[in-house]
């Protein structure tokens, strides 16, 4: 059987300051033993203005923290004003970048073939991109979210081999449970991120599907990651909103 090391991303989202982000680093990283961050990757997905502090405080401490950025331009580079290329998050040492996440695709249009450009983009800089998919409530009203996850995850890797594909990391986050309080069952996660790997092995072999890790993302706080990761389908979760406190993003990393 394939293990996956589990892999928890917090998106701090349009939150903290230079300061504030390097006090959050410090503290995750205290909180945490170098046992609990080799099992379970942890990662952190600061805006763009803090690449640099996050780049300084995990190497300049030699923390076993990952980072990333939110979003990257579909472009290599160029006249594309505000556009933050793959290229420049690699040089600031940026392992993973969020694509398609929903408050892009809501509030700015991004739709599946640039959540392509954008996952293919990443890739070619050699950062891994963590493709969200999801559905919003109305999807999930009519029960057509299972083929509506599948269709976005086929569209996102459209081109992809499948080498680049166990490159990628897939977050399945309903719509409706992020940033609401409200979270999926452990049954609502494990049913879509099930069908992604189903839909990964029709797409690639049932090899690659096992290889790729699929994270839930919606409202998860300590007190319900672990019967979400009890799931075998789902192998960590993308935290929004307790990812900004140092202590719950913590104790979600501690979750075994
Ligand atoms: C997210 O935006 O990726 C997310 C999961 O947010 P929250 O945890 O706040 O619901």
């Amino acid at each position: 059987a394939v293990t996956r090391r589990p892999l928890m991303a917090g998106n701090w989202k349009m939150n903290l300051n230079h300061f504030e982000a390097n006090l959050l680093l410090q503290k995750l990283a205290a909180s945490l033993t170098e046992k609990q961050l080799t099992d379970v990757e942890c990662v952190v997905l600061p805006p763009f203005t803090d690449l640099r502090t996050v780049q300084t405080a995990v190497d300049g401490d030699k923390l076993l923290i990952g980072y990333g950025a939110q979003d990257l331009s579909a472009h290599q580079s160029g006249a594309y004003t505000g556009e933050i290329s793959g290229a420049m998050l690699a040089k600031l040492g940026c392992s993973y970048v969020v694509v398609g996440h929903s408050e892009r695709r809501a509030y700015h249009h991004e739709d599946d073939a640039l959540v392509n450009a954008k996952v293919t983009a990443a890739l070619g800089s050699g950062i891994t991109p963590i493709l969200c998919v999801g559905e919003g409530l109305d999807v999930r009203d009519e029960q057509r979210h299972v083929a509506h996850c599948q269709d976005q995850l086929t569209a996102g890797l459209k081109g992809l081999s499948a080498e680049q594909v166990t490159k990628v990391v897939i977050a399945y986050e309903p719509v409706w449970a992020i940033g609401t309080g409200k979270t999926a069952t452990p049954e609502d996660a494990q049913e879509v991120c099930g069908a992604v790997r189903e839909r990964l092995a029709e797409l690639y072999d049932q090899a690659t599907a096992d290889q790729v890790r699929v994270l839930y993302g919606g409202s998860v706080k300590a007190s319900n990651v672990a019967a979400i990761m009890a799931k075998p389908d789902v192998d960590g979760a993308l935290v929004g909103g307790a990812s900004l406190d140092a202590e719950e993003f913590a104790q979600i990393c501690r979750f075994p």
